[in-house]
């Protein structure tokens, strides 16, 4: 007998019809002869619709508090879920996070799970019931509700299937798998059959949000093996697991496009150590996240740095970067917010020669200007004009995937 972890996202359960679809896939998946945990998240629009209703109350709600809120979405799906299943003559128990064993530390809105005590799941499973876990949430080790973060049901499922050491971990969405890209851009994007841990890791960081990162980091660091799937068919989805060397054949796994990025220049910064300390430095203390960094050459002992940032975070780092500039004797600063980022991913790349030439071929024959490149082993990334963005990401992915094969 296999055990199953599944994992039902916010549209797969975002009506009762929905619930009761997800419910019929999980009685037929025990009828095969298999054990059941699935996890739920909250209807979708439930957790955004808790944080307005707390925002009506009070701008300052604690941590504490809001974690107590939130938690009820799932909590209500878990129910919901567990009487249709039985309502079609199956067995099933809801579990709130704590209830399953889930022990994680204080920080509450984005505790990390401490450990895992699946005493209560076990004891259903062998009594042949299905068990409904509440996702996005668990109980702190001082005995409080806490939530792991938004997203934070995959988390849930990806760790109880390492826990549990199940056979097969499943997640649950209203699209067939990963494609090699955004389908919404891309019509002709194909889905991907297997792709490694890095590789999907570094889609997400580009703007292709398909999974929790943390949950794909910790299914990589515990070597949990995952299916993307669509609750809605029972068409195959798309394998996460560690590389193999199979999957280096293809040099370009996906592309992802990441709008609303800005770009910040700083000109005439002096060319001595400590001045990109003192500007990062003092960016790091406003928490905003800085992503592509470019510092030109030289001239008569002073250099321009470029930067990109969320398009939110702009008014945020004003002040600081007015203060910094100041300090360190640097010029003017200057602000773009009509800014995205194009990403080509593939583990291949460690070993297929000119990919970045082919970007940048089907950039130029598209008259799209490359403002900054930044690569890693396994990405290269360019800066371009937002205007242009979805044109540059079809055209980008029709070199690397195209429509009609030249035979
Ligand atoms: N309901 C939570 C959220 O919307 C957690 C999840 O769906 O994974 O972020
Ligand atoms: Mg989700």
């Amino acid at each position: 007998m296999s055990l199953i972890v599944q994992k039902y996202g916010g549209t797969s359960v975002g009506t009762s019809e929905r619930i009761k679809n997800i419910a019929a896939r999980i009685l037929e998946t025990q009828r095969h002869g298999n054990s059941v945990v699935a996890v739920v998240s909250a209807m979708s629009g439930v957790t955004d619709s808790l944080i307005k209703q707390a925002r009506d109350i009070t701008l300052k709600p604690t941590d504490r508090e809001m974690d107590v809120l939130l938690a009820t979405g799932e909590q209500t799906t878990t129910a919901l879920t567990a009487m249709a299943i039985n309502a079609m003559g199956g067995n099933a128990v809801s579990l709130t996070g704590g209830q399953a064993g889930i022990l994680t530390n204080n920080i509450h809105t984005k505790a990390k799970i401490h450990d895992i005590t699946p005493t209560a799941i076990h004891r259903h499973l062998q009594n042949g019931v299905i068990v409904i876990v509440a996702g996005f949430q668990g109980h702190s080790t001082t005995g409080h509700i806490t939530t792991l973060g938004r997203g934070g049901s995959d988390l849930t499922a990806i760790a109880l299937a390492a826990t549990l050491k199940a056979d097969h971990c499943e997640i649950y969405t209203d699209v067939d798998g990963i494609f090699t890209c955004d389908p919404r851009i891309v019509p002709t994007a194909k889905k991907i059959e297997a792709i490694s841990y890095d590789e999907l890791l570094e889609m997400a960081s580009s703007g292709s949000k398909v999974m929790q990162s943390r949950s794909v980091e910790f299914a990589k660091k515990f070597q949990v093996p995952f299916e993307v799937r669509n609750s809605f068919n029972n068409n195959r989805g798309t394998i996460v697991k560690e590389e193999t060397a199979k999957m280096e054949n293809v040099a370009v796994r996906g592309v992802s496009l990441e709008k609303n990025q800005a770009k910040v220049t700083i000109t005439r910064v002096p060319d001595r150590p400590g001045s990109a300390s003192r500007l990062f430095g003092a960016l790091a203390d406003t928490n905003v996240v800085v992503d592509v960094i470019i510092q030109n050459t030289s001239e008569s002992g002073a250099t321009d740095i470029s930067f990109t940032i969320n398009k939110e975070d702009l008014e945020k780092v004003g002040p600081t970067l007015e203060s910094v500039a100041t300090a360190i004797g640097a010029g003017k600063i200057t602000k773009h917010d009509g800014i995205a980022k194009l990403s080509v991913v593939g583990i291949g790349m460690r070993t297929h020669s000119g990919v970045a030439a082919k970007l940048f071929e089907a950039l130029s024959q598209g008259g799209i200007n490359i403002q900054m490149i930044s690569t890693s082993e396994i990405k290269i990334a360019v800066i371009i004009d937002a205007a242009h963005a979805e044109e540059a990401t079809r055209l980008v992915h029709e070199v690397f995937y195209p429509e009609r094969e030249i035979s």
